[in-house]
């Protein structure tokens, strides 16, 4: 059905490239394209019957990148290197014509700040060229963004109360170690809180409030409020909204280490001067710290993520809690790589392939909760990510 050219050899673009090689009749070729081709290599050799084609690039390189798109002329780019690098995917994206899937909004490289409104920006340009962007297409955003829309499709005439749950009670072993790309990760965690409260944005210091949240075969965690990017195009496009956070959980010992890493500054994104050399706290952090890739082979436990939601159907007050767990374990079977990187993964491998089977389309610039969620949540029991759901149950994070 159509040719995709996935970007970033990482734990996600391992997930990534090994699912679309797994649907010859959706995917009919895949190229697998990062800055260091030999990870890309390594990924195609894993998943072997020669259907991983592979390349260099260096996605902030935009000549370079559209040059590829034109050679190699896939109908989508599946963008899952860093958030640094989406507008310039977008730019090549739109210099040689092709469709664009992400992950994660963009973010600058020098500032600790992600929002859509630089992505929603191009919204004119690719409604003109007649081409599809869609942006947040992993876990959270986008099956949580899905499941909200799933909602209010099929359980509520109004949603009122939205609240996002992320549970990682698994165990790799490691003493401190981030799940996704660390600079990435320790950027967003450390940020203020931010969520939305009667029309407006309340923020709050980074991880100041938090509290236990039951998870379904878990048990109670500590969940702590952060702002998450998919709460600000929810709140935009479902505008009865009146109150919605996002929660994740952090075991105590990861909260410690992190305080103190912050304390002595290796969390900064301030370049300081090391023996006549500008280095980045922060990235050289990254350079000491486990590869998230590297987790997966003694990782136990699972991942739970879902939405809490309350509203009304027909005059009456609703509660609805729809959630998916992951195995760590599992996914490392099947792919090679850990669940958190699974959970991102196979939700671009579904995104790309609505857009490719035409049940995605439009042309401009979309957020994934703007589509229709049905074939997508039918897709998710289909392809590894299986949903439960709960209706008028007491909401754990109520309690
Ligand atoms: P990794 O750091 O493991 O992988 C990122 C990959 O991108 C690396 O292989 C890297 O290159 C490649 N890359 C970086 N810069 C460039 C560039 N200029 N040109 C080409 N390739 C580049 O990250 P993850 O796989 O953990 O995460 C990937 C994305 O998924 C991130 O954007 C992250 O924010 C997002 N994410 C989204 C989640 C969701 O639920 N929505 C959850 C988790 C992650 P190389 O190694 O080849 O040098």
């Amino acid at each position: 059905m159509g040719k995709v050219l996935i970007i970033g050899a990482g734990g996600v673009g391992t997930v990534v490239a090994n699912k679309c090689a797994q649907l010859p009749e959706v995917f009919t070729e895949i190229m697998l394209a990062s800055r260091t081709k030999s990870k890309c290599d390594a990924i195609a050799a894993r998943i072997g019957g020669n259907r991983i084609q592979t390349a260099a690039v260096d996605a902030d390189n935009v000549p370079e990148l559209t040059k590829l798109l034109l050679e190699y002329k896939p109908k989508l780019v599946i963008n899952v290197a860093l958030p640094y690098q989406d507008l310039h995917i977008m730019d090549a994206c739109l210099a040689a014509g092709v469709n664009y899937l992400d992950t994660a909004n963009y973010e600058p490289i020098d500032e600790a700040k992600f929002e859509y409104s630089w992505q929603w920006a191009y919204q004119d340009r690719f409604k003109a060229a007649r081409l599809t962007a869609i942006l947040g297409c992993g876990f959270d955003p986008g099956v949580t963004s899905i499941y909200t829309a799933y909602a209010a499709k099929h359980y509520f005439d109004e949603m009122h109360y939205l609240d996002i749950v992320d549970c990682n009670a698994g165990d790799h072993g490691k003493y401190f170690a981030t799940n996704f790309n660390p600079e990435i990760n320790i950027r967003e965690i450390t940020q203020d809180g931010l969520y939305w409260e009667n029309g407006k944005w309340v923020e709050t210091k980074p991880l100041e409030i938090h509290k236990p949240i039951e998870y379904p075969n878990i048990g109670p965690r500590e969940s702590y409020l952060m702002h998450h990017e998919e709460i600000e195009s929810l709140v935009k496009n479902y505008p009865t909204l009146k109150r919605a956070r996002f929660w994740m959980t952090f075991g105590q010992r990861y909260i410690t280490a992190l305080e103190v890493l912050q304390e002595v500054g290796l969390t900064s994104i301030k370049p300081i001067n090391y023996q006549g050399m500008d280095i980045v706290p922060l990235q050289f952090l990254k350079a000491l710290l486990p590869d998230p890739g590297s987790l997966g082979e003694n990782y136990v436990g699972e991942t739970s993520i879902g939405c809490q939601i309350r509203g009304i159907k027909d005059g009456k007050e609703k509660t609805y809690f729809v959630w998916n767990n992951c195995s760590h374990a599992e996914a490392y079977k099947e792919t090679g790589a850990q669940g958190v990187s699974y959970t991102t993964g196979v939700p671009a491998m579904i995104g790309a392939k609505m857009f490719l089977e035409g049940k995605w389309s439009g042309a401009g610039v979309f957020n994934v909760e703007e589509f229709n969620p049905d074939p997508f949540m039918a897709d998710l029991n289909k392809y590894g990510l299986p949903w439960n759901e709960e209706i008028d149950k007491p909401l754990s994070v109520e309690k």
